[in-house]
């Protein structure tokens, strides 16, 4: 047996892996414990958010599946800020966990050029040159294969915890892996430790919903995926409730006995998603923690109950639930738990999220030190288009983080590193008003359509979209306004004298859509959705012009590239720890080196010099 790609775990990095690979032309195997766990989420049964909203855009922008996915599984749609601009909007939908997985296995069935591989993989094989060319399983089976992508989420050498209680596993009920640790071990990859946690999943018919605050679904539902045309998944409310002043003391009591405070774990946790542990410890003098009551599915009693996770004992699980409205007779389905696995620096990665030095191996997901499916998903995406492209033959497809959340999330791992799980947040974009979820698709469907990752129906759809936003644009751009002419129809103007186009009026705040309409009644030819893109666009488009000089400016560093083999400590002038640094991180562009901690203009001058020196 041979394949092009072997991507390991079918989780949320693993499925846009195979599909990405798969859809290059690589001939591809997803090699996962069991087909059955395809598209399972491990925690919260959630897709999108602040930042990670926009990951599921870009994704689905390439073509991806989560969107699309999360679009037949949602059962609460709400777009999150909406009060706030644009840029920083995040679309959000709780998931049924069963239609997600559901929908995410048949999506991976119907990808053609894909095998699924069941069976846990314990070893790794590399040619006498170092590369990766094949993969062992567990009954002894060797598949060769000439890329493998690692997505194995908190599995290597996963530990959970509940109290003083701890056992291996990958997720509660999965086996953890620990001989594919070894092998990374053995290659000498550079390993560190995290820890994340999850709240204990509720009985819904022993919550009591009629003294709880609900919260509904958007009236208008916002789908993540261009291609869908409308949500046909019905829509369900969720309970709110919040800890009381004898939770916080029932905590307090118990600290000594939850794992993550008596020491048991030495992985460091995500800091935006803490605990109710750490929620009291460092927040305890607040009266109460909100907790939202979100249901898992349709046909499902079970309740995860967002705001709480905790590797405090069982017992204490239940006593909790007693001090909060509406938990009093909570019947609890599976304790809370806090889980510690092993991640790889990803510093060791290269933009490509290859391992350096050893080619062949493309890691993607929680294994690189992420927190979160969307995450996860983005990160499969890149490793699947690069492994493909490896096989191939053809260059490493680079996201610069002037274009994408996906750059700047592959930047941030690759130059910065972690010292916790890493999650989105739209603060980590400078360029965030012009990486916004509504021109996900302008911004990365072209690349999806030159390197041939979208579908032929998804670049059909694509450029219809563009012809219509160009011909609308093309109209409100021709048509204008003096502010005396303006005035007439009730639009107030500076009367400067000024003529202003249709565009130009749409980035004021004070001007609508309708506005235009009533003057110019016959931009009604063009659709609503197509309109009030033009409307966000036009809107920020004076920002834009003034970050343009800044984007091309990076995006010029980005393609400096540094040639391999460039020797850093022939370079006069650069400290011991600049040369140090650079050996260790060997970076390929200017860009890159410039994100080296504690480098200086003056270094990047240096390299620059050297640079031009040997051209
Ligand atoms: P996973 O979804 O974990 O998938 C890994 C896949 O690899 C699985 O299919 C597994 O079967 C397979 N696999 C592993 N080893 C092997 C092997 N040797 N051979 C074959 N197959 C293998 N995210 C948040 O954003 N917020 C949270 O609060 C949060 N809490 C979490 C709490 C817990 C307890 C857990 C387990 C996860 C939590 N997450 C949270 C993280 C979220 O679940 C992950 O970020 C996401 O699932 C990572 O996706 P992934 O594809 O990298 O890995």
């Amino acid at each position: 047996m041979h394949y092009d790609v072997i991507v390991i775990g079918g989780g949320h990095a693993g499925c846009e892996a195979a599909r990405a690979s798969a859809a290059l032309g690589a001939k591809t195997a997803l090699a996962t414990h069991s087909f059955d766990t395809v598209g399972v989420m491990s925690c919260n049964p959630a897709i999108g958010g602040l930042g990670k909203g926009h990951l599921v855009r870009e994704i689905d922008a390439l073509d991806g599946l989560m969107a699309r996915v999360a679009d037949r599984s949602g059962i609460q749609f709400r777009m999150l800020n909406r009060k706030k601009g644009p840029a920083v909007r995040g679309p959000r939908t709780q998931s049924d966990r069963k239609l997600y997985r559901e929908a995410m296995q048949a999506e991976i069935r119907a990808v053609e050029g894909l095998s699924v591989l069941e069976g846990e993989v314990v070893d790794l094989s590399q040619d006498s040159s170092g590369a990766i060319n094949g993969i062992k399983l567990a009954d002894g089976t060797h598949v060769s294969c000439g890329a493998v992508i690692l997505t194995t989420g908190t599995f290597l050498r996963g530990l959970i915890h509940i109290g003083d209680k701890r056992f291996p596993a990958g997720r509660m009920g999965e086996k953890a892996s620990t001989l594919l640790a070894d092998r990374l071990t053995k290659l000498n990859v550079p390993l560190g430790r995290l820890k994340t946690g999850t709240p204990p999943r509720l009985d819904g018919r022993t919550i009591d919903w009629k003294i709880l605050d609900l919260q509904s679904a958007d009236e208008e539902l916002v789908p993540f995926s261009s291609m869908t045309d409308e949500i046909r998944v019905p829509q369900i409310d969720c309970g709110i409730t919040r800890t009381t002043q004898k939770t916080h003391d029932l905590i307090r009591e118990n600290l000594n006995r939850s794992a993550m405070y008596s020491g048991n774990i030495s992985g460091t946790g995500p800091r935006y998603c803490p605990s109710v542990e750490d929620k009291i410890v460092k927040f305890g003098d607040r009266d109460g923690h909100q907790i939202f009551l979100e249901p898992e599915g349709l046909d499902d009693h079970t309740v995860y109950p967002n705001g709480i996770s905790t590797s405090l004992p069982e017992d204490v699980q239940w006593a909790m639930m007693k001090t909060i409205p509406g938990l009093e007779n909570a019947q609890i389905l599976q304790p809370g738990y806090a889980i510690e696995y092993d991640h790889v620096d990803p510093k060791a990665l290269d933009q490509s999220l290859n391992l350096v030095g050893t080619p062949g191996l493309y890691l993607a997901g929680q294994i690189n030190g992420t927190t979160g499916y969307e995450e996860a998903g983005a990160q499969g995406l890149v490793a699947g288009i690069n492994a493909a492209h490896f096989v191939g033959q053809k260059a490493p497809v680079h996201f610069s983080r002037t274009s994408s959340y996906i750059g700047v999330m592959i930047d941030d791992l690759t130059s910065r590193g972690v010292s916790e799980p890493y999650r989105m947040f739209t603060s980590r974009a400078e360029y965030r008003l012009s990486l916004r979820v509504d021109n996900a698709d302008m911004r990365l469907s072209p690349l999806a359509v030159e390197i041939g990752l979208a579908s032929s129906e998804r670049a059909a759809h694509f450029e219809d979209v563009k012809t219509r936003l160009d011909d609308a644009r093309v109209a409100l751009k021709g048509k204008t306004l003096t502010p005396q002419e303006a005035g007439k129809h009730d639009i107030a103007l500076n009367m400067d004298g000024v003529r202003r186009s249709g565009y130009d009026l749409l980035s004021y705040a004070t001007i609508e859509l309708p506005d235009l309409l009533r003057v110019w009644p016959e931009l009604e030819q063009f659709d609503g959705g197509t309109l009030d893109r033009l409307a966000i666009e036009a809107h920020y488009a004076v920002y834009m012009d003034r970050q343009k000089a800044d984007i091309e400016s990076v995006r010029r560093d980005e393609n400096l590239l540094i040639p391999a083999g460039i020797e850093f400590n022939n370079i006069a002038g650069l400290s011991n720890e600049l040369r140090n640094k650079l050996n260790d991180r060997q970076p390929k562009s200017i860009a890159e080196a410039q994100r080296i901690e504690g480098m200086t203009p003056a270094g990047i001058a240096l390299i620059i010099a050297q640079i031009r020196k040997q051209q």
